[in-house]
């Protein structure tokens, strides 16, 4: 490719970014990054009536944790914000002005209570047609912009190509061919002065110098009425490449029904942001039949759109649950680390009495990492490291087939051998735990049962000699003589 690849992503801040919308921002992205081109985004927020305060932020956010930058854009709310169609309105009309001289496009003063009462004739009538009849299509333009002037309500719509075929190529579909008949003049200024979203989207991608468009597959339909209006302007169109739509595992359009679908809710879910990047860019593109986990630099190398499949994209909650869990598994101790206080932050986890700090997030590491499937399942697995109190019921020490004389027999034993540990890691403690066991004629299940509770307050928990490593030497047995005397109060008071 020789000219420098321009892609871009262009939300409309008009909820939730859904997951859909994601995928379409992580094909730009990949696509942009493959070829060492930039990547832009624009929000298209030009129409009022459907915009919905914080959708921006939320889009930013849910790009931001899944590692997408961007490249450029005005300093709003901070170097490099997004473009925002609002903040453009100028060049709209400017280049609706140039398509009124040149007659591409007209002035329509129909009210919407003609329009609504055409289109119920039209379907009276069972007409092929429904739409604008183009009724203001042949007024003298002269006497509408005098109208316009003086205060006449009115739209501009552009003059389609009302015979023959519009043509052009899609990336992952080929040559497509749209009947120019079956499309009205379309509106692209409305009578507030916003543009609508068909002209606002080609004059920017024209003015952004974009190369490549990645959109999802709704939007094909509106690809003669773009192509229409870069022949009308005189501008080259970038090419194009509509993404397959994503299902659901019953087949019908992912929606709410079905489960999360918001990106932030899968954040919250505890997935890991190169998961959710690698299961979508899934939806669609491929490398071979059998490659499934890719890194976000591994994504970036192989990215294709040639790759993308024209077929619809299924989302299946369970494989994106297994990807997760390969996931965390194949990240690295610092990364994991990362993984869990960045979610901690965003989601501080009833569990903990106060925020943990990177170290103690590194050190809970060897306990958690091979044993969790999602990021909420570690809070409570080692919540007991940041109490000073641990909570359980004395009767929990004492393990079936043991009683309240043994179990303070084991609970010694194992404080006086575990303060004397010159080294004390999980194999030194293993190797004076299971001898200790077989000398006091107790088994080493038992034994590790009391000492679990006593530590930590779980009936399940990580592996207990790493448990005790982790919990350090002097805080080890400190528990284990706190529960000590717990059992002798019970004692002396049963006896
Ligand atoms: N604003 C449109 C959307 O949210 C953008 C479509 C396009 O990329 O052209 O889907």
């Amino acid at each position: 490719m020789t000219t420098k690849v321009r892609a871009r992503f262009a939300p409309s801040p008009t909820g939730e970014p859904h997951v859909g919308n994601i995928r379409t921002a992580i094909f730009g992205w990949l696509f942009a990054r493959h070829h060492g081109g930039e990547f832009i985004i624009r929000v298209e927020d030009t129409d009022q009536a459907r915009k919905v305060d914080g959708a921006t932020e939320m889009m930013l956010a849910s790009l931001k944790w899944l590692g997408l930058d961007w490249d450029e854009g005005p300093d709003i709310g901070g170097p490099h914000g997004p473009y925002e169609q609002s903040q453009r309105l100028q060049l709209y009309r400017d280049a609706v002005d140039s398509l009124l001289s040149t007659g591409a496009a007209y002035r329509c003063s129909c009210t919407s209570e003609r329009l609504s009462a055409l289109r119920e004739q039209q379907q009276r009538d069972g007409s092929d047609r429904i739409g604008y009849d183009g009724k203001c299509r042949d007024r003298d333009s002269d006497e509408t912009r005098e109208l316009a002037k003086s205060g006449e309500s009115h739209v501009v719509r552009f003059r389609m190509l009302d015979t023959g075929t519009t043509e052009a190529v899609d990336i992952i579909r080929g040559d497509v061919s749209f009947e120019n008949a079956l499309y009205d003049d379309f509106v692209v200024l409305k009578s507030d002065g916003f543009p609508t979203y068909h002209l606002a989207n080609v004059v920017d991608d024209h003015h952004m110098e974009i190369t490549h468009v990645t959109r999802a597959v709704e939007w094909l339909s509106s690809l003669p009425l773009h192509i229409q209006l870069y022949q009308a302007f005189g501008w080259d169109a970038p090419e194009f490449a509509h993404l397959p739509l994503i299902l659901a595992t019953d087949r019908t359009k992912l929606s709410k029904r079905h489960g999360a679908t918001s990106v932030l809710e899968f954040r919250e879910m505890g997935l890991l942001p190169e998961t959710l990047l690698n299961f979508l860019t899934m939806l669609g593109w491929s490398l071979d039949d059998k490659t499934e986990i890719f890194t976000a630099q591994e994504l970036t190398e192989h990215f294709s759109l040639e790759r993308v499949s024209r077929s619809d994209a299924v989302f299946d909650f369970d494989k994106l649950n297994w990807m997760n869990g390969v996931h965390i598994r194949e990240t690295s101790a610092d990364r994991f680390a990362d993984a869990m206080l960045d979610y901690w932050t965003q989601y501080p986890p009833d569990e903990f009495p106060m925020a943990p700090d990177r170290e103690f997030a590194l050190r809970i590491v060897p306990l958690t990492h091979d044993r969790i499937k999602s990021l909420p399942d570690v809070a409570p697995l080692v919540s007991f490291l940041l109490r000073e109190r641990i909570d359980y019921d004395d009767e929990e020490l004492i393990q079936r087939g043991m009683d309240i004389e043994s179990t303070c027999r084991v609970l010694q034993a194992s404080q006086d051998g575990l303060a004397r540990l010159e080294s004390f890691d999980s194999a030194a403690i293993e190797a004076l735990l299971r001898p200790m066991a077989k000398g006091l004629d107790i088994k080493v299940g038992q034994v590790l049962g009391t000492l679990r509770v006593a530590a930590t307050g779980l009936k399940v928990s990580p592996p207990i000699f790493e448990t005790l490593e982790v919990m350090g030497q002097e805080r080890a047995v400190r528990s284990i003589h706190a529960a000590l005397d717990r059992l002798s109060t019970g004692m002396s008071r049963y006896s």
